[in-house]
């Protein structure tokens, strides 16, 4: 089985029919890039830099996140790795922030971000920093975005720290792409205005399903009713690939969406052609979408666009697993 594994995963990122997509891994610690390696993801398309906020004590200045981010592009060549921007608040707090009502409705993300912008502006200097040695390979991904000012804000600060950095002499990735997540349904009901704002959009299942179906992801009480896979979640997701095509602007799915391998297809099926998700599942997905047709994913998509109930979504999924 390991064997199997193993050979599976040096097999092409192509369904039966030859549809090429892509799947990439969702990290946190360089540790976690061993697995993602062996598995052959193509780069990190979600690096979770929260835990460097959250042990700030050890990451002070800008050299220690630079070192961290070199680590992790060092472990990932000659891939991409995609930096989301401290996504704090929410449920990710350390404790001395103000307790508020509703987190997840509150300050977090670039919300917070743009009201630090000291803590914005070291963020973003040790990524520039570092893409001077790994011209590019980065990406930039912004959490938690609702409003098209949030994105001409953080635009204006990118570019002051630049313009710092060139003055000093780094001789930094001009191009870096900035991409924004889809987890707000403002964003994914708007997708056309933001995608033509954005050079990426990532869709996070994991945020848009809470908002959208107005469930607390964190909350065992009701957790019978959070579920991706629900009808109106596909309905948003087609929205937004077809904004992506349309404005020319990739689109991929970093939500735990994604790692579930029928779910998989159909976001293929869609024509989201990357997909990252925690490494230790890349080869289950990687098996079922190599072992199906691109045809097939997207009549599967078809027929949960069209569901109405989660049972509905259920039965689809359960007919694809048993089919032949
Ligand atoms: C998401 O919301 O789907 C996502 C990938 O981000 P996180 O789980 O870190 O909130
Ligand atoms: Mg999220």
């Amino acid at each position: 089985r390991k064997a199997d594994f193993e050979s599976l995963c040096k097999k092409p990122n192509e369904t039966f029919d030859g549809k090429a997509f892509s799947l990439q891994a969702n990290i946190e610690f360089a540790e976690e890039l061993s697995i993602a390696n062996k598995y052959q993801a193509e780069g990190v398309g979600l690096l979770r830099t929260e835990s460097i906020y959250l042990s700030r004590k050890h990451f002070k200045n800008v050299d220690q996140q630079v070192a961290f981010y070199k680590s992790i592009l060092e472990l990932t060549t000659p891939h991409q790795v995609t930096i989301r921007l401290f996504d704090v608040g929410g449920d990710k707090f350390f404790g001395d922030e103000e307790k508020e009502q509703n987190p997840f409705l509150g300050w977090r993300g670039i919300r917070m971000l743009l009201e630090q912008p000291e803590l914005l502006k070291n963020q973003l200097r040790a990524i520039l920093e570092t893409s001077a040695d790994f011209m590019g390979r980065i990406r930039i991904l912004v959490p938690m975005v609702s409003t098209i000012d949030e994105i001409y804000k953080l635009k204006n600060i990118i570019g002051e720290v630049q313009k710092e950095l060139l003055n000093q002499g780094f001789d930094i990735d001009k191009n870096i792409p900035l991409g924004l997540m889809v987890e707000v349904p403002s964003v994914a009901l708007k997708a056309d205005l933001f995608a033509s704002h954005a050079d990426f959009l990532s869709v996070g299942t994991n945020d848009l399903t809470q908002y959208v179906l107005a469930v607390d992801r964190g909350n065992e009480r009701i957790s019978n009713l959070y579920d991706q896979r629900h009808p109106a979640i596909w309905r948003l997701i087609k929205e937004v690939a077809e904004a992506g095509e349309r404005n020319e602007v990739p689109v991929s799915v970093c939500g735990e969406l994604a790692s579930d391998p029928i779910a998989a297809s159909c976001l293929i099926g869609l024509g989201i052609d990357t997909l990252s998700m925690n490494a230790v599942v890349l080869p289950s997905v990687k098996q079922v979408l190599r072992s199906n047709s691109y045809i097939d994913m997207q009549q599967l998509a078809e027929k949960v666009l069209d569901a109405g109930t989660l049972d509905d979504i259920d039965n689809i999924f359960s007919n694809w697993e048993t089919k032949e």
